[in-house]
């Protein structure tokens, strides 16, 4: 293990008590190492599928009816070595910033949700939310040449980061009229806008796993032909296409930190989030 971001659904997950996230089970899902055998330095995509299954085979990876993710139902990065399938292991070319790459996660998701959106250069694309997720998306719809991209966050740090990373419109709330809108924190309240600021036949794209039932109008969805698509991790050319891309990864939105700390600062990061995009736990080696 070189090292392993700490991700807000592990934050949340502790926190909440959530019975996945227990001991003995080591996190960690978003990381980054060497191969024992070649040293050659790589990421892991942490979806396990069967490959068999009928979504498999459609290529729909990330919906296989076996899934498990590595750090959720197998033990994750969060040590100084992982057992690993060796299909789920990608070569990253040498020089790459190893803090940047455990971001490769959180952009696969970004790859993943921009392919769902079906958007076009001139949609007008509106994502609520600036965490990992969310920033990634909107650089990749900038990447991939959206011309109206705008990202709503209420924290004034994470608004700063998405600034600084060259997203055009960078508000609080969203407001207006959108084709697309990314729903990157789950929330009540996000998912409510979600589909209040779509133009109608506007599609929603619901990423965040912030709560659980959410009252929403069934007559409105129907009266303006609102599309609301769910959207969970990545199939595996969203993953491939993230490594490749990593290059759109700051590594200064890393705080990398002891391995030999995590307690403590996963204990921090519950109480007090920081300005980070992540903090990543490194082995020493
Ligand atoms: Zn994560
Ligand atoms: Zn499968």
């Amino acid at each position: 293990m070189r090292a392993a971001a700490i991700c807000g659904s592990e934050l949340g997950g502790v926190k909440n008590n959530d019975p996945s996230r227990k001991v003995p089970l080591i996190m960690g899902h978003e990381f980054v190492g060497v191969r024992a055998d070649t040293g050659q330095l790589v990421a892991v995509n942490p979806l396990v599928t069967c490959g068999t299954c009928d979504r498999c085979l459609a290529g729909q990876q990330n919906l296989c009816r076996n899934r498990a993710l590595i750090g959720v139902h197998r033990s994750g990065g969060f040590a100084e070595e992982v057992a690993v399938p060796i299909k789920n292991i990608h070569e990253l070319p040498t020089g790459t910033s190893i803090l940047a790459a455990v971001l490769i996660e959180p952009l696969a998701n970004a790859w993943h949700l921009w392919h769902l959106s079906d958007a076009t250069p001139t949609s007008r694309i509106g994502i609520i939310g600036g965490g990992a997720i969310g920033l990634m998306t909107a650089l990749v719809a900038l990447h991939s040449g959206a011309q109206h991209v705008t990202l709503a966050d209420v924290s004034e740090a994470r608004r700063g980061t998405a600034v600084a990373a060259g997203v055009p419109t960078v508000v609080d709330y969203l407001d207006g009229e959108y084709d697309v809108i990314v729903d990157a924190v789950g929330a009540h309240e996000t998912r409510e806008a979600s589909i209040r600021q779509l133009r109608p036949g506007g599609r929603a794209l619901w990423e965040g796993l912030h709560d659980g039932d959410t009252p929403i109008d069934g007559r409105d969805l129907a009266r303006r032909e609102i599309s609301v698509l769910g959207s969970f991790a990545y199939i595996d050319d969203a993953f491939a296409k993230a490594v490749q891309t990593v290059g759109l990864v700051d590594e200064r939105w890393v705080n990398a930190v002891p391995l030999d700390d995590g307690e403590r600062i996963f204990h921090q990061l519950m109480e007090s989030p920081d300005a980070y995009v992540r903090t990543a736990l490194v082995p020493s080696s």
